[in-house]
């Protein structure tokens, strides 16, 4: 069996477990789902331009990462693990909790205790134990590490785990299959922590290899200026002591354990690392909602970096971003804004 098989690709149901041949080996009756991804891939302007979107942030928990904890939490099912722990800026935390909840196994979360209270909240209804840690992101994954050093659970890491990834690749799936399985030029995407970045990265390859596309899109990866460590590595420029607070908690990842990785992807792309300031990100989420599309924060700064590539392109490209999660999440960060 290929890796890719078309026509029967284009038989099943529109979600992401529809490329199951290129997906770990899960038993249908094992899976954790709710059906979710092909989310809707839909044009958008941004100045002259016009470039694609992923609507990413309609999984079922509000977010992208719903694609890596369907396949790892689908893992643990068929593993028989029955409790999970995992450390999160939120969204991931959101995710890993809803599909634990769906799978029936226990679950305990650390965040940091500054995150958006929507996505705490989210978690606590999930039924997930939640551990606020005081500090920045940093803090909140090293007393993770060490919950796991000394108690026997399953590590459920967006980072670490490398079945997150596992899920986060479909991007680059269905981004292809939408373009009738063509790579677009340029893929704009977060750079926080790398999770859908690499992902992408490493979807797109599976799709070259097996030789569906012929070629693997320019990756450009987006930060937030007052929390940019991958783009001072970019840049070559010396890592100030501490950063600030930005409106993208999503992305603000002092110290990506992933970064060297996610610097050779964007350099073995031809693409780049882009940090945008917090005006930047305001303007574009009043943009996107000013057009029907709530995201939040985190997910306008993507946007925001995806406007000042196109402002800086010389020749036309095909461009695809994605709206990495809903607006509902982070209501009290909005509002400050407002
Ligand atoms: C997690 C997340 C990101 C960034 O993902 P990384 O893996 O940290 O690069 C972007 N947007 C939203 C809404 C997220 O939840």
């Amino acid at each position: 069996m290929p890796l890719f098989p078309l026509d029967l690709i284009a038989k099943r149901a529109p979600t992401l477990w529809r490329y199951e041949e290129a997906l770990p080996a899960i038993a249908h009756t094992k899976r954790v789902t709710f059906q979710e991804g092909f989310t809707p891939l839909l044009p958008y302007r941004v100045g002259k331009l016009e470039v694609m979107l992923k609507l990413d942030y309609l999984f079922p928990t509000g977010s992208y990462k719903d694609r890596g904890a369907t396949v790892l939490m689908s893992h643990a099912n068929q593993e028989g693990i029955k409790e999970v722990v995992q450390d999160s800026s939120g969204n991931a935390g959101c995710a890993i909790a809803g599909y634990a909840a769906r799978a029936g196994i226990e679950c305990t979360i650390f965040v940091p205790a500054n995150t958006s209270p929507a996505k705490i909240v989210q978690i606590n209804m999930y039924g997930a134990k939640i551990r606020l840690i005081e500090g920045d992101r940093d803090a909140t994954a090293s007393a993770c590490k060490s919950h796991v050093s000394t108690h026997n659970v399953y590590y459920a890491s967006h980072v670490h785990n490398a079945l997150f990834f596992e899920g986060t690749k479909t991007l680059a799936y269905e981004i292809c299959e939408q373009l009738g399985w063509q790579a677009p030029d340029t893929v704009v995407l977060p750079a926080g922590n790398g999770t859908l970045l690499l992902g992408a990265y490493q979807g797109f390859q599976d799709l070259a290899q097996a030789g569906i596309i012929t070629k693997i899109p320019k990756l450009i990866g987006i930060q937030a200026q007052n929390c940019a460590p991958l783009y001072a590595l970019w840049v070559g420029k010396e890592l100030p002591t501490s950063w600030l607070p930005t409106a993208a908690e999503g992305i603000a990842i002092p110290t990506p354990y992933l970064g060297d990785k996610m610097i050779a992807a964007m350099r073995q792309t031809n693409g780049a690392c882009i940090a945008v300031s917090e005006d930047d990100i305001k303007k574009q989420l009043f943009q996107l909602a000013r057009q029907g599309y709530y995201v939040e924060p985190t997910a306008a700064c993507v946007i925001a970096g995806l406007e000042e590539y196109a402002r800086n392109l010389t020749k036309s490209e095909k461009i695809v971003s994605v709206l990495t999660g809903t607006g509902l999440k982070a209501t009290e960060k909005i509002q400050l804004l407002l």
